[in-house]
Parts: C-alpha cells; sequence; structure tokens
C-alpha cells in the first residue's frame, strides 16, 4: 500500500530508506530494538521529504509539553537567523508578532522591542519564562490558535516547521491570522542542501525522532500558492555557524560516517570493511551531528494584500 503525502495527499510517493535515530532517547522512552523511528520518503507531487509511521500529533505535543524549560537546546544571545529575523520584522503592516514555538521568549526579548510581543508554546515551564519577560502566550499548539482573533503583522516559525505532522494545515491556522501585507517566515532545514543530497536518509536532521518534515524552497513555492502569499525572500544559511576548521572537520566525519553506513548495507562488503581497524573505528559511533552544514533556509512569504 502506498503512503499519502502529510502534505498535499498524494499517493505519488516514494521510499527512501529507513531512518537512524542519533539522541539517546526517544521521544523520552527509552531507545530499544522495539522502537520503530519510520523511514524517509519523498512526495513527487509537492516536494516534501517526511518521516512515516511517525509519533502521533498528540505523542509530540505530550513530548514538548514536558520539556523542561532548561533542557532545551541553548542559544547565544545574538544567533545568527535573528538577525535576518529582524530585518524582515522592520516593515510590517501591523507592528505584532507572534512566535511559534517561542521557548523562552528568547528571539522575541532580543529583537522585538519596537514590536507586540506573543508567543505561543508548549512548554509550562518554559512559556512562564517567556511571560515572565512580557510576551503575551496566547496558546500551547498551532492548534489551539484556530479561534483566535487577533490579526498579527508577522508570524515566526524558527526551528519548528520540521516538527508539523501535518505541515500545509498549519501554516492554513496560521496564515489565517496574519494582516493583509504581513509577513510568514519560517527557518527550517532544506533537503535541496548539497549534504542533504549526499547524506539522504543518513543526514544528521533526519535522526531527530521529533523531526518529521522536510522541506525545499520549492515547496514553499507550492505552499505560497495554496495559501494567497508570494515568496519575498529565501537565505542559506547554517544552522550553526561555526569557525572553518570545525566546519572541515565535521564535513570530513560526515562523509566517513555515511559513507560507512552506505557500505556496511552490503553484507558482504561490511564483512570486508570491518577487518580493518581505521573503518572498524567509525562502527562505534553512534551518532555523527552535522549543524555547521549550509542546510537550512529562511524563508520570507508576504502575504497578498487584497483575498
Ligand atoms: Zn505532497
Amino acid at each position: 500500500m502506498s503512503v499519502s503525502c502529510i502534505a498535499c495527499n498524494s499517493r505519488e510517493t516514494s521510499l527512501i530508506g529507513k531512518l537512524p535515530v542519533f539522541t539517546p532517547d526517544f521521544l523520552g522512552q527509552p531507545l530499544d530494538e522495539s522502537i520503530d523511528a519510520g523511514s524517509l520518503y519523498r512526495c513527487g507531487n509537492c516536494s516534501l521529504l517526511f518521516r512515516w509511521p511517525m509519533p502521533s500529533p498528540e505523542t509530540l505535543l505530550a513530548y514538548y509539553g514536558g520539556l523542561d524549560k532548561d533542557e532545551w537546546w541553548q542559544h547565544e544571545p545574538g544567533r545568527e537567523v535573528w538577525r535576518y529575523v529582524e530585518k524582515e520584522l522592520r516593515h510590517l503592516p501591523a507592528p505584532s508578532v507572534l512566535d511559534v514555538g517561542c521557548f523562552r521568549g528568547n528571539m522575541l526579548r532580543e529583537i522585538g522591542a519596537n514590536l507586540s510581543c506573543f508567543g505561543a508554546e508548549p512548554s509550562p515551564g518554559a512559556r512562564r519564562e517567556a511571560e515572565a519577560h512580557g510576551i503575551t502566550v496566547i496558546g500551547d499548539s498551532i492548534e489551539s490558535l484556530r479561534e483566535e482573533e487577533r490579526r498579527f503583522g508577522a508570524i515566526t516559525l524558527i526551528d519548528v516547521a520540521e516538527h508539523l505532522p501535518r505541515p500545509l494545515e498549519s501554516l492554513q491556522i496560521l496564515s489565517g491570522l496574519i494582516a493583509p501585507g504581513g509577513k510568514l517566515l519560517i527557518f527550517t532545514g532544506t533537503t535541496d542542501a548539497i549534504s542533504w543530497r549526499f547524506a539522504r536518509q543518513d543526514y544528521w536532521y533526519c535522526a531527530m525522532p521529533e523531526h518529521v518534515a522536510f522541506f525545499r524552497p520549492s515547496w514553499f513555492r507550492w505552499a505560497a500558492g495554496q495559501l494567497g502569499f508570494r515568496i519575498s525572500s529565501v537565505k542559506r544559511l547554517p544552522y550553526q555557524p561555526v569557525a572553518f576548521r570545525r566546519r572541515a572537520k565535521e564535513t570530513l566525519q560526515n562523509i566517513a560516517f555515511i559513507g560507512y553506513q552506505r557500505v556496511t548495507r552490503s553484507p558482504k562488503l561490511a564483512y570486508v570493511l570491518l577487518r580493518l581497524p581505521m573503518i572498524n573505528r567509525i562502527a562505534n559511533w553512534q551518532s555523527c551531528w552535522w549543524t555547521s552544514a549550509r542546510d537550512h533556509i529562511l524563508v520570507t512569504m508576504t502575504k497578498d494584500t487584497v483575498s
């Protein structure tokens, strides 16, 4: 039976391969042999890549809701992508911004000084901290915003879109909350990055079980048409910029790790290679992160002024 696309429902999908897990647990549960992390599929209609089967939306939301405010990724003040978001927020039809998945509100605390700042966040601890810093938290999920009556000059999703089990439906809810001429800003991985095309299903970004949807610029062009928006900019960035030496080291390590995954899928080749001490060392690596790769995009979509 073919698998339907989680964005456009097309059955024109193809299997890329089984997905790895790099995290020490599986959404807070012990990681063992019985866990099915799912496989990576490509949609031939809208160009989305997605995990299937995936954890249920309820499981995902419960996992995010259970995150301690200090447990999640820490970001240095002045994260690179925030500078580009700040520029996009300078000219809005209304002086307000809603950050979906705002967590502790770090981004808006830094760049939202001239705007009314709103957030949506499932983690109660993180939500309280955001509110303590003047951010009005109006929901715990995109679903919870269905009845929202405010309209915002911009909505931001930074490291959020890849977590959406029904990405187009979620963007449809959000697009209704944006004032005419307002902006939807999305920062997420892009599957047309060279590193991703090389690694395919072995890529670090697919190895976190809560990452379920993987985009590229053509997907956003397709989605913009569905939503009544136009793409006003696409900026390519790494998840985390680092010095050249570390970037080169991560690149070489990943080429070795991914090459190893690929050749050892052939049992005969694995038998020979595992006898080579250098290769045997890679066999002990549980994971290989590549956060310095230029594999993210900041997409800015602008809502039509007349609908
Ligand atoms: Zn699709």
